[in-house]
């Protein structure tokens, strides 16, 4: 099924969408890859939604993605006296490591991390930053706070340390269990939340191989540090607003959401800006004006994807979301001021030989009004390399790999398709002509631009180009 827009919808599911029937709904209003949230949700849910994605595209014959999210270490506090109470401002409050039904003088933080690292004068944000204390005092079973921000605290609520690289990893044993449910189930991508380090990185990849495609969530800012040797190591990069914008001021998002696209392009790996972008949608039909802006502010940004989360696993138009979401990337990338803001951002001078070649096709491809560009590529780098400077010419992906044909449903301008294992120039020429016909990128006697990398069977070695006439 060809979609005619270039960036793509990433919808999380839950309660409000999970059944076949939704599943199905949402997909033809748009998603490109659904998200399974690892922080809701029992393991049988998520197996029975797996399953439903996995029937619809035998339905639809075309690959559709999964992302398997994990939860990842999010602090929480324990359980307070009577399910919770407020703190005001400039009360004293003390943490403890232990106990139930804290409080004020006990309030439970069982993360024993955050008492090895923090330090007077650091902030802790309680529930989104809605309720903030300041370190006092500390030993090594208790933090003395100033509530500098009061406000109600509950059972159970997420606490952000800004400040702090905490000595955590970013897998937790319910993350390395859900992870190895996940790959079992056969997810095609998995999120790694709260990354702080490349070590970080590193260690999930340790576990995911090359099982799934491996995708960092910036919202810490001990990770916009190292931000170069994290995309390097990952495969894609979701910009998590929703966490970000608590441990960063929201005035300093905007201009990281955009230096992360960037980067993000630079290296050709797949970028999803996420979280708020319609939600308002979660209570009404049409979305805010400030919401519409943003969206299109990520199609003008030149990311990969947009994505919904309340909006579409909780919310009262999960279909209606999707709809709209479609409309504002078909109308922004349709404005006559679009060419020249995605180009704005482009990459910079190509550094290697692969990358130089990718550039080559897409530059070639509009210059010669071809009408697609057919990328062979085993791992997808191919065609992530081909995407990256936003031509407006689509891309076809041939890939071997059913798994690499869902990826490729995150990035920007691609449709993939299986293809068989292509073994020698002849068989790659036939092919390409013959998918660009059946697909609809092509008719007779319009060119196509063919990419690939020769020999054929080893990933990343773009390096060939062909020009064909369709016969
Ligand atoms: P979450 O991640 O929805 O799992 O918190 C996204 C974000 O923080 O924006
Ligand atoms: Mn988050």
């Amino acid at each position: 099924m060809r979609r005619h827009r270039h960036a793509k919808i990433v919808a999380t599911v839950g309660p409000a969408s999970s059944s076949p029937e939704m599943l199905k709904a949402l997909f033809q209003a748009g998603v490109d890859t659904f998200r399974l949230n690892f922080s809701h949700g029992g393991r049988d849910d998520h197996a029975r939604v797996h399953a439903a994605i996995r029937a619809l595209e035998r339905e639809v014959g075309c690959p559709i993605g999964i992302l398997q999210d994990l939860q990842g270490p999010k602090i929480r506090l324990g359980t307070l006296q009577g399910g919770g109470f407020r703190i005001e401002t400039g009360e004293r409050v003390r943490f403890v490591l232990e106990g139930h039904d804290g409080d004020r003088d006990a309030i439970p933080l069982p993360h024993p991390e955050i008492f090895k690292a923090v330090t007077p004068g650091q902030e802790l944000l309680i529930d989104d930053g809605r309720v903030r204390v300041q370190v006092t005092g500390l030993s090594n079973d208790a933090i003395e706070a100033e509530v500098s921000v009061g406000g109600a605290i509950s059972n159970r609520k997420g606490v952000n340390l800004p400040g702090t690289l905490l000595d955590i990893s970013p897998l937790t044993q319910k993350d390395r269990d859900d992870l190895a449910f996940g790959l079992e189930l056969g997810v095609d991508w998995v999120a790694l939340s709260f990354v702080q380090t490349p070590s970080d990185v590193l260690e999930g990849r340790g576990l995911i191989g090359d099982r799934a495609g491996l995708m960092v969530k910036i919202e810490k800012p001990q990770a916009l540090d190292r931000i170069g040797d994290i995309i390097r190591l990952s495969d894609s990069v979701m910009v998590a607003r929703g966490d970000l914008g608590v441990e960063i001021p929201p005035e300093d998002v905007p201009g990281r959401q955009k230096e992360l696209i960037r980067a993000c392009r630079v290296a050709a790996k797949p970028v999803i800006v996420a979280t708020q972008m319609l939600d308002s949608m979660v209570a009404a039909p049409t979305p805010t004006r400030a919401e519409a802006s943003d969206v299109a502010t990520a199609i003008f940004d030149g990311a990969d994807a947009v994505m919904l989360s309340a909006e579409s696993a909780a919310g009262r138009y999960p279909v209606e979301a999707v709809a709209m979401m479609d409309r504002i990337i078909r109308r922004t990338e349709a404005h006559r001021l679009y060419p020249s803001l995605v180009a704005a951002s482009e990459p910079g001078d190509e550094e290697s030989p692969p990358h130089a070649v990718a550039t080559a096709a897409s530059g070639l491809a509009e210059s010669i009004h071809a009408s697609a560009i057919v990328a062979f590529t085993l791992s997808g780098t191919t065609a992530a390399r081909s995407a990256r400077r936003r031509s407006t010419v689509p891309i076809l992906a041939m890939t071997p790999s059913e798994t690499v044909s869902r990826q490729l449903c995150l990035l920007w301008g691609t449709q993939s398709v299986r293809s068989d294992d292509i073994v020698s120039y002849e068989e790659m020429v036939d092919h390409a002509s013959e998918q660009a016909l059946r697909h609809g990128y092509a008719r007779s006697h319009q060119f196509i631009v063919v990419v690939a990398g020769i020999p054929f069977g080893r990933a990343g070695s773009t390096n060939n180009l062909r020009v064909l006439e369709i016969p």
